[in-house]
């Protein structure tokens, strides 16, 4: 690999030893957490494509983890961050950009609701689930194995590579070094899907300030319409708050989110990704007699009791708030991008594992509404942590450097995401891709 990357990429093999020297992890040259096969630094991004140092051209599946549906370099989203940004970048100070895009994002979500704005998905769910403490006045938060939600403390906890205890019942165990033990053990962790959960929560409830999920989990690339309706009924009548992470499915799947497709809502939502354009962003976003908990009450002395703080010196920024609201209402105007994404990855969803099928690769692929992913197992797990326990990761990582050298670029661990950019020339490129990649890689 390291001669091929010489090879071919001279320049960005030069940059990735310089950053090696400045940059501690996650450097995103190196992912967040496997070394690249095949590093990658872009010098310009545009539509669905993205162009490294050294000239060579790729079809971008990762959307930068999810920001991009419009793809690099919308016309209207750069003609909006031009326009906030020579008028002077603010933050900590009012400005119409960020008012426009709380209105488009209340909107989407239904009457009587309001935003509160972060700067990453990480912060939205830090802010929501305060938001629930200060409500209920109850600590302990439950979550799902397997969904992660940032890198909080509380985020963080059974949320990717480590799972305890029996699965019907997890035990909570922290994903990184330096997490507070006292955050963990006030975690309770559930499975998605699994009437046991359902008991759970109404045995603690006395002590639930909310339950916290992926309403899609991306591990499972689709959702559970029936389970979100019942986890709904039984929150409601124990008095916890049900909290989505729509981070990634956020105006992805739908414009507004997997709640809109599943005919239930929680109390709050979380967003990030899409909504900044492409630029750092988040939002809670819930109906106003939930979400005002975080308002001021105009007395500092009297809100240390009772009101969530929230802050933030970069939340609400013109720049990035003109940039999430382009956006949205490019997406809002053109509803015809999530039929035609929800078509497409349908179609790349059948084609690859047809050619999976005929090639008797034991990959198994699967997503829907623009966010799917290939995994190397045969088996069709259905927790988490099962289908971590059959991951092959020398066969993830392989597939995607193989990809790579047909021109195609893959967030490797990732889900993998389209863009509204996508032509039907990509498609088949990647389709073509998938073919060549997989060959070579049962001969190797
Ligand atoms: N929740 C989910 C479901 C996510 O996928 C992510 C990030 N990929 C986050 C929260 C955290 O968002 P951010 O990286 O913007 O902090």
């Amino acid at each position: 690999f390291q001669r091929e990357i010489g090879e071919r990429a001279p320049r960005t093999q030069a940059l990735r030893e310089e950053a090696a020297r400045h940059l501690v992890a996650p450097t995103h040259f190196d992912r967040f957490v496997l070394p690249s096969a095949f590093p990658l630094a872009v010098a310009q991004a545009k539509g669905s494509r993205l162009r490294d140092l050294d000239g060579n051209e790729y079809v971008d599946l990762s959307g930068g983890y999810g920001p991009h549906i419009l793809g690099y370099a919308h016309p209207a989203v750069v003609a909006a961050i031009q326009e906030a940004a020579a008028r002077g970048a603010v933050n900590a100070v009012g400005n119409p950009d960020e008012v426009r895009l709380a209105g488009l994002i209340a909107a989407a979500f239904g009457p009587e609701h309001k935003v509160v704005l972060s700067n990453s998905g990480t912060e939205a769910v830090q802010i929501a689930l305060r938001i629930a403490r200060a409500r209920t006045g109850r600590q302990r938060v439950a979550k799902f194995e397997g969904h992660y939600h940032g890198f909080s403390d509380q985020g963080l906890v059974s949320s990717w590579f480590r799972y305890r205890g029996d699965p019907r019942a997890p035990e909570p165990v922290g994903n990184s070094a330096g997490m507070q033990d006292a955050v963990v053990a006030q975690t309770l962790v559930l499975q998605y899907g699994e009437e046991d959960s359902l008991r759970r929560i109404a045995a603690h409830a006395h002590e639930l300030a909310c339950v916290v999920l992926e309403p899609m989990p991306s591990a499972l690339g689709d959702f559970d319409p029936a389970f979100l309706r019942r986890l709904a009924a039984v929150c409601a009548e124990a008095g916890v708050l049900v909290v989505y992470d729509e981070v990634v499915t956020g105006f992805r799947v739908h414009y507004g989110g997997v709640q809109h497709l599943a005919g239930t809502a929680p109390d709050l939502t979380c967003l990030g990704k899409i909504i900044g354009g492409g630029l750092p962003a988040g939002a809670v976003v819930g109906r106003a007699e939930v979400i005002d908990t975080a308002r001021t009450s105009g007395d500092p002395f009297r809100d240390v009791d009772s009101r969530a703080f929230a802050g933030g010196t970069m939340s609400g920024n013109s720049v990035t708030a003109a940039a999430g609201a382009a956006t949205l209402l490019e997406l809002r105007d053109r509803p015809q991008i999530y039929s035609r994404l929800r078509d497409r990855t349908a179609w790349l969803v059948e084609d690859l594992t047809a050619q999976a099928g005929d090639c008797g690769v034991p990959c198994r692929v699967k997503g829907r509404d623009s966010v799917f992913s290939v995994a190397f197992d045969h088996a069709t797990p259905r927790l988490v942590r099962d289908r971590l326990a059959g991951l092959d990761v020398t066969a993830t990582l392989a597939f995607a450097y193989h990809m790579r050298r047909y021109g195609v670029h893959l967030p490797e661990l990732h889900t993998m995401m389209l863009s509204a950019a996508h032509s039907d020339a990509d498609l088949e490129q990647v389709s073509e891709a998938f073919g060549k990649s997989v060959r070579e890689m049962l001969s190797t």
